[in-house]
């Protein structure tokens, strides 16, 4: 296997807490399943415009241009609150996902069964949940022209925000959707609401002309998105993927997560299109953010950050069976009743960051035989 380049970007709060773990999660890839690593880091964020005076400098850019993959911690902070707007930590993280063009964000709701009493819902409706959702990330209405508030006279202002999409867009998210369902349980929902948006019909025709064309053998079912928020909490788990718009995906992917308990559980990968060598970039973090509250504290839970690299080795490294290992290791480490304190239930053993880094490794060597 040929060398695999990853950038890490630890950014600030938790950010370097939990980016440490995942590293000895590679560093057990690298000696026991030949899996060939070069890691190189950088900073992003609050610390970058500390040392630099921007959230991410074109040196790291070049970097992440190059990389396999690039690997985030989380970027903020309260004493970043105040810098300029153009230099605050959160800059680096959209020019990341404009500049390698992260157009499809991939967020899985994943229920662990030791975990089934943590979700709002009630365990039988959550446990064993796998639902992967698919969000456009970088048109629609977060991005459309024109976009602006106009002074209309009369001390009346007008706000407007354009919903665009273009068929290739459409074609190319949609696409991502199909190909996870061939690898999954063959079962695509997109969702839209084309009974009141003209782009909501383009995505219905664009995303069912494609399925004709080049995935007859998935099943592909069509959603309005206030249905499918009803759905995602009244029946979860009748949805495999669900491909839908950057607005849309960003409220459900909230809803989604959700169902499996705490933020710190919670992986995300961002790709880009595949180049001619058939190379995509991407970009794995965890949903969470800098936690600044528990910063330094070593009690963030690093399961996020451990399962998005699960996410690396499925999705860029081409590594299926080491990620289902490792996503059993973390489900025998929370099965022995070991918690951080954002999951911690009554009746089990509370871990710092380290010991749950320990445990999983520990589980890792046990299963590998
Ligand atoms: P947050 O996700 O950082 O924290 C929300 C709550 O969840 C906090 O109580 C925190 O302690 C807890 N939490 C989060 N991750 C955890 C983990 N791994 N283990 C245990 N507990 C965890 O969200 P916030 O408080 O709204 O934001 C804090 C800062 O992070 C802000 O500056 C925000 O802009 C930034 N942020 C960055 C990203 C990113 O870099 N992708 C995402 C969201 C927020």
């Amino acid at each position: 296997m040929s060398t695999k380049k990853i950038l890490i970007v630890a950014g600030d709060g938790i950010g370097p807490e939990v980016m440490g773990q995942v590293e000895r999660v590679i560093g057990w890839f690298a000696k026991h399943r030949d899996f060939s690593v070069s890691l190189e880091h950088e900073l992003a964020g609050g610390c970058c415009y500390d040392v630099h005076g921007v959230a991410i400098t074109d040196t790291t850019m070049e970097k992440a241009m190059k990389a396999d993959a690039v690997f985030l911690g989380a970027v903020g902070g309260p004493q970043w609150d105040h810098v300029p707007y153009e230099v605050r930590p959160e800059a680096a993280l959209l020019r990341l996902r404009k500049d390698l063009e992260l157009f499809a964000n991939l967020r899985p709701a994943l229920c662990f069964a030791a975990l089934a009493d943590a979700s709002s819902l009630k365990r039988e409706l959550v446990e064993g949940l796998d639902i992967m959702i698919v969000r456009e990330l970088t048109g629609g209405v977060y991005f459309g022209e024109p976009k602006m508030i106009e002074d209309i006279g009369n001390g009346e202002r007008r706000g407007v925000d354009t919903q665009v999409y273009t068929t290739s867009e459409i074609r190319r998210i949609a696409e991502v959707a199909f190909e996870l369902a061939r690898k999954r349980s063959g079962h695509v929902t997109s969702v839209e609401k084309r009974n009141v948006m003209r782009t909501g019909v383009l995505w219905y025709e664009d995303v069912s002309r494609l399925r004709a064309e080049r995935y007859p053998d998935v099943k592909l079912e069509h959603m309005l998105a206030d249905n499918c928020c009803m759905q995602l909490v009244r029946d979860p788990k009748q949805f495999d993927v669900i491909v839908t718009d950057n607005l849309f995906g960003d409220m459900l992917s909230d809803v989604a997560s959700m169902l499996t308990g705490s933020l710190g559980m919670l992986p995300s990968a961002s790709l880009g299109a595949k180049d001619s060598s058939g190379r995509a970039r991407a970009m794995y973090e965890p949903v969470h953010g800098t936690a600044p509250d528990i910063a330094g504290k070593g009690i963030a839970n690093p399961i996020a950050s451990i399962l998005s690299f699960a996410m690396a080795l499925r999705y860029t490294f081409e590594r299926g069976q080491c990620a289902d290992l490792l996503e059993k290791a973390v489900d025998a480490t929370l099965a022995k009743g070991l918690r951080t304190g954002d999951i911690m239930q009554a009746g089990m053993t509370k871990v710092g960051t380290v010991q749950m880094g320990d445990a999983i490794l520990a589980e890792l060597t046990q299963l590998n035989g």
